[in-house]
This record gives structure tokens, sequence and C-alpha cells, in this order.
């Protein structure tokens, strides 16, 4: 199984999209094993998003990053991070499709209400960046056997 972070940006929190989004989440049959509320700092968010540093909105960013706590989930599933990235959709809410994410609800490309590791590697890094080892749980799903087939597991 492949395990991914999800952040639900202030954008989320302060709309109250939480639950939608997390529900959405939860339909589709992936598993949340990890999900906490954190104000982030500033100095974790100048490492997370190093490599937007150089572009004039990066201060801009990162402080909407902080107008509120945000919600820290690592989620779980076979190519999870596909999966999540597609859920997701594009960055810019403006483009992204209707049954995304960010296509149903933001019209912004940086209120755009999740963050969503783009890369197996990435998301490796970023649960370690937001994660202690002992808040990722490991558990086996009850209704495994109806979500995938034998062979995909
Ligand atoms: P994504 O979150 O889709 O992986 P990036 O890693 O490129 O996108 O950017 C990180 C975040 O920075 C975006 O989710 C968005 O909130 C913000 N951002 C990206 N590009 C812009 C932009 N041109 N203007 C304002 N904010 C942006």
């Amino acid at each position: 199984m492949e395990r991914t972070l999800v952040i639900l940006k202030p954008s989320a929190v302060q709309r109250g999209l939480i639950g939608d989004i997390i529900t959405r989440f939860e339909k589709k049959g992936l598993m949340l094993s990890g999900m906490k509320m954190a104000w982030l700092s500033d100095e974790l968010l100048t490492e997370h998003y190093a490599h937007l540093k150089e572009k004039s909105f990066f201060k801009r960013i990162k402080d909407a990053m902080r107008v509120c706590p945000v919600i820290i989930c690592c989620v779980e599933g076979i190519d999870a991070v596909h999966v999540i990235r597609t859920m997701v959709g594009p960055t810019n809410g403006r483009d992204a499709l209707p049954g995304t994410i960010r296509g149903d609800f933001s019209m912004s490309i940086q209120e755009n209400l999740v963050h969503a590791s783009d890369s197996v590697e990435a998301a490796e890094i970023e649960l370690k960046r937001f994660f202690m080892k002992d808040e990722i749980y490991e558990y086996v799903p009850q209704l495994m056997r109806s979500l995938y087939a034998n062979d995909e597991v």
C-alpha cells in the first residue's frame, strides 16, 4: 500500500470543507492512517515550499498557510499518490475540472484548498516532515476484499 501526504489548507478549514474533502477520500476507498490539526511554522513552510522560493508569491503562499491551523493527513491506498493528485485536480482552481476537489470548490490558484504530494518520493519526504513515526498507524481495513481484487493487494 502506498502512503501520501494531504494537507487541508486554511482555505478549506475556514470555508468549512474539511468534512466534504475527507468524505471524498473515504468514499473512494482510500484509508486514513494519520490525521492531526496543527498551526504550521514559517520555518516548516519554507522547507515545504522550497521549490518555489524564487517566486514572487513565495512569502504570500507561506502566509496564507498560516492564517489558521491546517489538517494534516496520511492517506493510504494502492497508487494513492496518483489517485489523490487526480482527485485534487490542477493547481489553478479555475482550470480544474468539475468532479475534482479544486474544480468543485476553488476559484483560485493560491487558495486551492488542498496540498497533495506529487510523487512517491515526495510523499515519503513530506510524511517525515509533517508526522512523527508513531503518529502514523498500521491497520487493515475490514473492507479490503470489497475494495480490491486479491491480485491487486
Ligand atoms: P500544487 O499544490 O498543485 O502541487 P505547486 O507545488 O506548484 O502546486 O505550488 C504550491 C502552492 O503554491 C499551490 O498549491 C498554490 O497554493 C500556490 N501557488 C502555486 N502557483 C501559484 C501562483 N502562480 N500564484 C499564487 N499561488 C500559487
